[in-house]
């Protein structure tokens, strides 16, 4: 197991520089472009492609870090760069993580290449698991997979919303009820590969932020996919359902592995929070220290320079639950506080506080698009949204203090 430390090493020092120069010279200049037309900004995928940032090898390598920093400082960068252009570039990430947790060897192996593309032909993925009515409550979900036993196939019917890269995907993660008694125990993922009819994209959002990342409903109508397209194979989801009814009958509690996996994913949106937030924050020091009013530059107000304390103060304090969570999640340690949880609350609020102070600091500049920090503060709404609200955040490190068990 490897130390906690909070400290990069010297290697990540340098892919946190080489990743700090690509946000800087590439993504925030194409930010505010992007923002405005609202579309898949895939010359930067593409670009990212080219030079490693958008690659399997680099997210496995960060992923499997044994210190745990590497996807917090990959994140941290990137969105500092912008979070709607960083989430078109890491979106496919969710997905794929997705297929890692839940995967056998060969499935890995097949479509979480496929999911990227290579570097000539980028490709994105999606997860798809929220519902208009399945949000929060997860177990509410409908769509429907059904299996064909004579053809091998299950059959997928159902209607999903809200997925990053929906419809656009090369490849998509869909979850559905394969046993509707058992609640959230009677689901199962499937791949639904490139080109299946049956998978159309239904609206595309229009939204508040991250306007550059795309968002859209996807629909399933009588979709065919082979029995090896089930995550895990029929064999494990089998013995999982089974042994889920027999709990159900006797009564039996158990920890919930889907919270597991939450926990040790929800520090990497933390650490998305935190660049947005880190972001904010230089733009508003800058601007303190350079706007004179009153014949004196206004950070010299103590209204001005304490905003920048309490700001900076939050974002380092967010860094340092982020970077505890994650390092618990790669090492194997047991969220006893739901430590990731309380990491994803902490930075995702601090994102929307900082952002919102940036504004005030900026004065009438904040509120123009001549500045980013209002596209910043748009951006930061979300963090506090998917992946779990803070309402759900704050539910989870509660019931895990307490011992009640998380439905
Ligand atoms: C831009 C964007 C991208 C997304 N990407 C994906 C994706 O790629 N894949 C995917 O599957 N999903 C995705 N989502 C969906 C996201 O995860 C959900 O929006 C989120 O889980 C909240 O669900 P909901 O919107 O239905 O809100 P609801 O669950 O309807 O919640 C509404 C409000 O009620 C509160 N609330 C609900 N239950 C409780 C409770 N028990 N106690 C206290 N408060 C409660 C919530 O905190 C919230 O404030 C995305 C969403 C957005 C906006």
């Amino acid at each position: 197991m490897a130390e906690f430390t909070m400290e990069l090493n010297d290697e990540q020092k340098e892919v946190r520089d080489w990743l700090h120069g690509f946000a800087a010279d590439v993504i925030r200049p194409a930010a505010a472009e992007w923002d405005e037309r609202e579309e898949t900004p895939w010359p930067v995928i593409q670009e990212a492609a080219k030079i490693g940032v958008y690659s399997l090898d680099f997210y496995a390598q960060q992923y499997f870090d044994p210190t745990g920093l590497g996807i917090p400082m990959v994140m941290e960068e990137l969105f500092w760069g912008d979070a709607g252009i960083a989430l078109s570039i890491v979106g496919t990430g969710l997905a794929a993580v997705g297929v890692l947790a839940n995967g056998t060897e060969e499935q890995i192996g097949t479509w979480i290449p496929q999911m990227y593309g290579d570097v000539n032909d980028a490709k994105v993925a999606a997860f798809c698991s929220s519902e208009p009515d399945a949000g929060s409550d997860v177990a509410s979900m409908r769509t429907r997979a059904v299996y064909d036993e004579a053809k091998d196939e299950w059959v997928l019917n159902g209607t999903k919303t809200w997925a990053t890269n929906g419809g656009i995907a090369n490849v998509h993660v869909v979850v559905a009820v394969v046993d509707p008694e058992l609640g959230s125990k009677g689901h199962a993922s499937f791949i639904v590969p490139p080109g299946t009819p049956g998978l159309s994209q239904g609206q595309k959002f229009k939204k508040h932020g991250i306007r550059a990342s795309h968002t859209a409903e996807v629909v399933l109508e009588n979709v065919r996919v082979p029995g090896s397209c089930l995550l895990g194979g029929k064999e494990k989801l089998d013995e999982r359902l089974a042994r889920a009814r027999e709990r159900a009958r006797s009564g039996e509690r158990v920890k919930n592995a889907a919270m597991a996996t939450f926990e040790a994913s929800r520090p990497a949106v933390g650490a998305m929070a935190v660049g947005t937030a880190r972001a904010a924050y230089e733009v508003a020091l800058e601007y303190a220290t350079t706007r004179e009013q009153f014949g004196r530059p206004i950070v010299d107000n103590q209204g001005v320079a304490f905003q920048l304390a309490d700001m900076r103060t939050s974002i380092d304090a967010a860094r340092l639950l982020v970077w505890r969570a994650s390092w618990m999640a790669v090492n194997g340690k047991p969220f006893t506080a739901a430590e990731g949880s309380m990491s994803k609350l902490f930075a995702s609020e601090t994102a929307k506080k900082v952002t919102g102070q940036a504004i005030q600091i900026l004065g009438g500049n904040g509120y123009t698009r001549e500045y980013p920090v209002e596209r910043m503060h748009r951006d930061a709404a979300i963090y506090t949204i998917f992946e779990g609200t803070s309402e759900i955040q704050r539910l989870v490190i509660a019931r895990t203090l307490a011992g009640v068990p998380i439905r």
